[in-house]
C-alpha cells in the first residue's frame, strides 16, 4: 500500500484486530469508505456481543472468540495497538506479505492533504506532562493546536474531525510506534528510556527500537535527553530528512545545539543565530510547575519541540506559566503539622518513582502494589539517603522491603499487610508517625495499583482523602 495517504478504500478487504476503543472507530471509518471490513476479537462476552451487534447492523462482519486466525482474502490488518506482536494472526499476516497498521498509522494514512504537522513525544515517563506543556506553549504562541494521541484523545477523531489545526502535540506509546511504520513527524522527542513493558516488546532492544521509530523521517529536529545516552543513540540510528538536527536537552549548562539551565534560567542554545556564542533566555525554573528536576527536563523537551516549530521565546515562558499538571502527578495535597503530603500516584514504575524521590530532600515514602516484574535495588540505592521512613502496602511489597534491607537497612519500614479499602488511611497514619516537620510524605508507589484500586487515580484519591482525615 506504499507509505503515503490512502484515499481509495473501495472493495479492499481489511481485517480489524480487536474490538474496543480503537478497533470500533477504525472499523466504522473504513467501512464508511467502502472497504470490506471484518473485525476479529478474542473475547466473546456480553459486552463484545453488544459491540458486535452495533457493527453488524452497519454491515460489518464480526468474528468473536477467535482473534488468532487471519480471515481469508485479507489485504490489510489494522490492529488495536495493545495486541502483542507475537500473536498468530500477525505471523499469518506477515507470511502473506501484508502490512499491519495500528491506530496511529491508520490516522496518519487517512489525514487530509493539508493536515497539520505533528510534534511527537515518547519516552518511558513524562509523555503526558510534556505533551500538555507543549500544547500550552503552542497555544501561547497563538497557534491552533491540541494535545492528542496516547493522552486519551484519538488521533483518528482528530484527523477526520472538522476542527482545523496548525500543529498537533502528539503523545505516542511504544505500542503505537511499533505499529506505525510510515509515520513522519515534523520533529520528535524521546524523553528517556528505562525498562518497561518488556513482556510486550520481548526485550529492551526491541522496546528501544520501537521508541526510536518516532525519529524516522523527522524534518526539523530530533530532540534527545543528553543525560540518557540511549535516546541519543536512537537519534544517531534514525533515518531523517536532509537538514534535520539533533537537539539535546540537559539540566546542566547547554552546549551548542542544546537547551539547558544556567543559574535558574531555561536557555536555548539551539534555535538561535550563532549558537557557538549566543543563547536565548526562555523562562525561569520557577515558571515550571512543579519545578522538580525531571519536570524541568520535560519543560526543556517541550520547549525544544516548540522552538523547532518556530515559536518565540516569550511564548515558551507564557505557556509554561499557564500549564498545570494533571491530577496525581506530584500534586501537593496538604500540609499537616509542617509535613507536606504529595500525591504522585502516577509513579507506577521505578523510573518514575526515582524521579519523584529525587525532587525532595527528606521523605517518608509510601510505596507498593503490583511490581510488574520490576526490581527495586537501583531505585532504593539511589534514594536511600533521602528516606526518613517507608510505609509499604500492596501485593508485591516484600520486593521493596528486601531491597530496603539490602541498601537502606537503617531506614524504619512499616510493612502493612492489608489490601482492604481502609488500608490507605492506615498507611497514611503510619507515614505521619514516621514524619517530622519539614519532611515530605510522598506517595510514589513504583508499582501499578490494581491489586488494591481500580486505577492510579483511585489510589491517589484515597491518599488525598486519608490526608484530609488527618488534617480534620
Ligand atoms: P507518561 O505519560 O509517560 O506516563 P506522565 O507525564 O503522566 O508520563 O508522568 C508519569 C510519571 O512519571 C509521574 O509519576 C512523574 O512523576 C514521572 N515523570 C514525569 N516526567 C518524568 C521524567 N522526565 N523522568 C522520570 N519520571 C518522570
Amino acid at each position: 500500500m506504499g507509505s503515503g495517504q490512502v484515499t481509495d478504500w473501495q472493495g479492499r478487504h481489511v481485517t480489524v484486530a480487536g474490538l474496543g476503543v480503537s478497533g470500533i472507530p477504525a472499523a466504522k471509518v473504513l467501512h464508511a469508505r467502502g472497504a470490506h471490513v471484518t473485525v476479529v476479537n478474542d473475547g466473546d462476552d456480553a459486552r463484545a456481543r453488544e459491540q458486535a451487534a452495533e457493527l453488524q447492523a452497519l454491515g460489518i462482519t464480526v468474528r468473536l472468540g477467535d482473534g488468532a486466525t487471519l480471515p481469508d482474502g485479507t489485504e490489510l490488518v489494522v490492529t488495536t495497538p495493545g495486541w502483542k506482536p507475537d500473536k498468530p494472526l500477525f505471523a499469518a499476516a506477515r507470511e502473506a506479505g501484508l502490512e499491519i497498521w495500528g491506530d496511529v498509522e491508520l490516522a496518519w494514512r487517512l489525514r487530509g492533504p493539508d493536515a497539520a504537522p505533528w510534534l511527537a513525544v515518547t519516552g518511558t515517563n513524562g509523555k503526558t506532562t510534556t505533551v500538555q506543556m507543549l500544547a500550552s506553549i503552542l497555544k501561547a504562541a497563538g497557534l491552533r493546536t491540541a494535545a492528542v494521541g496516547n493522552i486519551g484523545v484519538s488521533l483518528l477523531d482528530v484527523v477526520l474531525g472538522e476542527e482545523q489545526y496548525d500543529v498537533l502535540a502528539v503523545e505516542l506509546s511504544s505500542y503505537q510506534l511499533h505499529w506505525a511504520p510510515s509515520l513522519r513527524a515534523h520533529s520528535a522527542a524521546v524523553l528517556n528510556l528505562a525498562p518497561d513493558h518488556l513482556d510486550w516488546h520481548g526485550s529492551m532492544e526491541a522496546y528501544a527500537a520501537d521508541k526510536g521509530r518516532i525519529y524516522e523521517g523527522n524534518r526539523v529536529a530530533c530532540v534527545y535527553n543528553a543525560a540518557d545516552k540511549a535516546t541519543e543513540d536512537l537519534v544517531r540510528e534514525a533515518d531523517v530528512e536532509e537538514g534535520c538536527r539533533a537537539i539535546g536537552f540537559t539540566l546542566g549548562t547547554p552546549g551548542p545545539s542544546q537547551l539547558g539551565v544556567v543559574d535558574g534560567i531555561l536557555v536555548d542554545r539551539a534555535f538561535v543565530e550563532n549558537r557557538q556564542r549566543n543563547a536565548q533566555e526562555l523562562a525561569e525554573v520557577a515558571d515550571v510547575n512543579p519545578p522538580a528536576p525531571h519536570n524541568i527536563a520535560n519543560a526543556l523537551a517541550a520547549a525544544a519541540l516548540a522552538r523547532a516549530f518556530g515559536v518565540p521565546a516569550a511564548a515558551v515562558r507564557d505557556g509554561l506559566r499557564t500549564f498545570t499538571p494533571d491530577a496525581h502527578r506530584i500534586a501537593h495535597v496538604a500540609d499537616v503539622d509542617g509535613v507536606a503530603y504529595v500525591d504522585d500516584s502516577k509513579a507506577t514504575n521505578t523510573h518514575a518513582a526515582e524521579a519523584s524521590l529525587a525532587a525532595y530532600e527528606s521523605i517518608v515514602w509510601m510505596a507498593g502494589g503490583l511490581a510488574k516484574g520490576a526490581t527495586f535495588d537501583e531505585l532504593v540505592a539511589k534514594s536511600a539517603r533521602r528516606l526518613r521512613g517507608v510505609v509499604l502496602f500492596g501485593r508485591d511489597r516484600a520486593l521493596i522491603r528486601e531491597a530496603l534491607a539490602r541498601h537502606a537497612p537503617e531506614v524504619p519500614v512499616v510493612d502493612l499487610d492489608r489490601t482492604d479499602t481502609g488500608a490507605m488511611l492506615a498507611a497514611v497514619q503510619e507515614a505521619r508517625r514516621l514524619a517530622t516537620a519539614g519532611d515530605t510524605v510522598l506517595l510514589a508507589p513504583a508499582c501499578a495499583s490494581m491489586d488494591m484500586f481500580a486505577n492510579y487515580n483511585k489510589r491517589g484519591d484515597a491518599f488525598a482523602e486519608a490526608v484530609r482525615e488527618l488534617g480534620s
